[in-house]
């Protein structure tokens, strides 16, 4: 028998995820990528729970973990830089058991894609404008490479999924936006350095973080309240750099040297703070994982585990059953876990860049607070461990 053809869109974190457990169980994956080469930079993710797990079973531990960050304190500074609150990560890895690392996204993209690339097909800079579903199969049409036929099609493509927009429709009907703006972009020499600690200068409404990142390079994150919409200034990197002047330029702290280093990147990430909440995450023979099914933001701390683990079980299911079947137990056995850990991001994020001097106050003081070990629990606990247990799968041709 042929194997099942299954087409991927994206080469983030869930694509590589996916392709790698579906040849595991016997299926011939081909990913299509819209970025020309593999996306580098961006911004560190917090790496544990069920992702985390996921990667041991991929055996990638050991490289993620060279490649990662230990980061040992969050510090808040007031506008002169000193320490105004802030807490030891301790707490983390107590609650994860030591299984927790800071990497950056793209490197843990890069390691994920390394395990795939030399046995699945990877199609780079094009991307799926069409799709129409037949009895036995899905017609895909590519933006540049013409039509082609698959068993199944799959969106791995982000927040701004094209497979969910040609199927299901514009991303506004199923789109909850936060009300923050995030951005971040490296620069190479930065100092100080501070090594292993994340550094955050807040004010209501506004979060500036830095941290010092592997080969003299300083990663800067803004996090600031504004509900932009989907216009196209979002895209335009002058009317973001002019954006973020204006919201961030206050002479405190490191901020006039931080803008002035945004002037000359040429990779400033930018987007909007949103989740995604769709009613189904399939539709005949297309199925969306991670971001574009129920992308859960950055409140989350914990999409790219997500993603990893809706990766490894859809794999999984269709394994066992025929799509029909496979779509339908894997949207059961994720639909209530991802659930909370919206309701969890939604939570955060209303504490993450408070609007006003009090609610900064507050905010100030729950940090504070959880610098002893049984509070932190306390506030922590809830939205770090995860209740769910990873399904245990037959993988025929896992090598
Ligand atoms: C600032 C920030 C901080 C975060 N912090 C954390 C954290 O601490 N911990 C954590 O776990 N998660 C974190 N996340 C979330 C995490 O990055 C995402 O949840 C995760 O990357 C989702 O993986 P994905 O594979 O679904 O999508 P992505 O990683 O977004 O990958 C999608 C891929 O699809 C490609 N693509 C896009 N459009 C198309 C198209 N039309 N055709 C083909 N390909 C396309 C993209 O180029 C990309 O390669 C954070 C996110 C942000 C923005």
């Amino acid at each position: 028998m042929t194997a099942q053809t299954v087409l991927i869109s994206g080469a983030g974190i869930g694509g590589p995820t996916l392709a790698y457990w579906l040849k595991a169980a016997g299926f011939e994956p081909t990913i299509v990528e819209y970025a020309p080469t593999l996306r580098s930079g961006g911004y560190v993710i917090d790496f544990w729970g069920l992702g985390y797990d996921i990667a041991a079973r991929m055996g990638l531990l050991d490289k993620i973990n060279s490649a990662g960050y230990h980061i040992r304190e969050m510090r808040v500074v007031n506008g002169k830089g000193e320490r105004i609150s802030g807490f030891g990560t301790n707490v983390f890895r107590e609650l994860t058991g030591g299984r927790y690392v800071t990497i950056g996204r793209s490197d843990l993209s890069r390691l994920l894609f390394e395990k795939i690339k030399t046995d699945t097909e990877i199609v780079f800079g094009d991307e799926v404008v069409g799709l129409q579903e037949r009895a036995d199969s899905v017609q895909v049409t590519f933006e540049h490479g013409g039509q082609r036929r698959f068993d199944l099609v799959i969106g791995a493509d982000g927040l701004h999924s094209a497979v969910r927009r040609v199927v299901f429709g514009s991303q506004d009907q199923f789109e909850k936006r936060l009300g923050y703006v995030v951005a971040a972009f490296e620069v190479s020499g930065y100092r100080p350095r501070d090594e292993n600690v994340y550094v955050t200068y807040c004010q209501p409404g506004r979060m500036l973080g830095r941290v010092a990142l592997n080969e003299d390079q300083t990663l800067f994150l803004f996090v600031f309240a504004k509900d932009i919409d989907a216009g196209s200034e979002m895209f335009d990197p002058t009317v973001q750099k002019a954006l973020l002047r204006e919201v961030f330029d206050d002479g405190k702290w490191q901020t006039s040297r931080i803008l002035a280093e945004m002037e000359r990147t040429q990779a400033l990430y930018f987007d909007r703070v949103s989740q995604i909440k769709m009613p189904r995450w399939s539709q005949g023979r297309v199925a969306l994982v991670g971001d574009a099914a129920f992308c859960v933001s950055l409140m989350a701390g914990q999409g790219s585990a997500l993603a990893m683990m809706s990766a490894y079980v859809l794999a999984g299911e269709l394994a066992k059953a025929r799509h029909e079947i496979a779509f339908a137990r894997y949207e059961k056995l994720l639909r209530g876990f991802i659930e909370k850990k919206q309701q969890g991001a939604e939570r955060f994020a209303s504490a993450f860049a408070p609007k006003t001097q009090l609610g900064l106050f507050f905010r100030n003081q729950v940090i504070r607070a959880t610098a002893i070990p049984g509070l932190a629990r306390l506030t922590f606990g809830r939205d770090i461990v995860d209740t769910l247990q990873l399904p245990d799968y037959q993988w025929p041709h896992l090598t």
